[in-house]
């Protein structure tokens, strides 16, 4: 996996420096306040949370009086984190339980990133000596088949697949009686993200589950978020939060976006912690989300 540092402060986030930068006026203003508030919002912090931060930050910048560029510093990275909320719990479930293996389901909208995902949390998986079988349930695109086959070569796993327009939840159990037979320590499920209907939605990944559950557990529903697109995303993936029980989120391109505020914001929406980070294309472009290193990067 990469170092979740060096990537993000390559990609220049505006958030962290823009914050900085406004915080050590002279004078703070009604003006600067607005500003402030505006690069919030721009960073998709999304409005109710950056209410609440705007309104912490000036009742302690009074508090401060004049301010070292090391004082504002401090006073934004805590703001930050209080808000990123460090103390969710992060841990991604994948260790086996006796003869069967974990089971991971990758969720989200089309485009956004799960096949990637899946291949790269398979490749830092068997990075860690670990056998892994991914299942292709997204089977209303062969292309999406095909994009998991290649991954699956890529890093060393068995890639389960059923015919085009087949059922999905046969897929999900027949990769997950693949992961028992062959002793495999996780399973990763790559479903489709057609938003049709919601009741639509609701019955085809209750199904993907119900029937992985004849076999195995359910440990991690991983929701993929598409970082760059912004608040309009979030709404598409409340809609497979409200179908599935999410246990978090994947946050892909960050690399590609200076809207990191969007981990402030998908966390409170959705109250799921943001567990994994997408850096790029790349096999190893996948990281750890750690919300200390993450507010460090921000601020450069
Ligand atoms: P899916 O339809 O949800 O399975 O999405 P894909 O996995 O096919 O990804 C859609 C596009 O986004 C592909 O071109 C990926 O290479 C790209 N992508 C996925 N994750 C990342 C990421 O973290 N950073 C960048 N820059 N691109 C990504």
């Amino acid at each position: 996996m990469v170092r979740l540092r060096a990537r993000l402060a390559r990609s220049q986030n505006a958030l962290g420096r823009g914050l900085l930068d406004l915080l050590s006026r002279d004078r703070l203003d009604d003006d600067v306040w607005d500003e402030i508030e505006e690069v919030l919002i721009t960073a998709d912090v999304g409005v109710s949370p950056t209410r609440s931060m705007v309104e912490d930050l000036r009742t302690q910048v009074k508090v401060l009086g004049s301010r070292t560029p090391e004082e504002v510093r401090a006073l934004l990275r805590k703001e930050l984190l209080t808000q990123i909320n460090p103390d969710m719990d992060r841990t991604l479930h994948t260790t086996p339980h006796g003869e069967r293996p974990a089971v991971v389901l990758v969720v989200g909208v089309n485009g956004t990133g799960k096949t990637t995902t899946t291949g790269k949390l398979a490749r830092a998986l068997i990075g860690d000596g670990k056998k892994v079988v991914l299942g292709a349930a997204d089977t209303f695109r062969a292309a999406a088949a095909d994009q998991l086959q290649t991954w699956g070569e890529r890093v060393g796993a068995d890639v389960v697949r059923g015919p085009e327009g087949g059922d999905p939840a046969s897929v999900a159990f027949d990769a997950t009686a693949r992961g028992i037979e062959e002793k495999a320590d996780v399973v990763i499920v790559d479903t489709a993200g057609r938003l049709h209907t919601k009741t639509g939605l609701m019955d085809e990944l209750g199904k993907v589950k119900r029937v992985i559950e004849k076999k195995a557990t359910v440990d991690e529903v991983l929701l993929v978020l598409d970082a760059t697109t912004g608040q309009n995303g979030m709404r598409q993936a409340q809609v497979f939060a409200e179908v599935v029980d999410v246990t978090g989120i994947a946050l892909t391109k960050l690399d590609g976006t200076a809207k990191g505020g969007i981990v402030i914001s998908v966390q409170r929406e959705l109250g799921v912690p943001v567990k994994l980070v997408g850096l790029g294309e790349g096999p190893d472009d996948l990281a750890p989300f750690d919300p200390e290193v993450f507010v460090d990067a921000l601020l450069g």
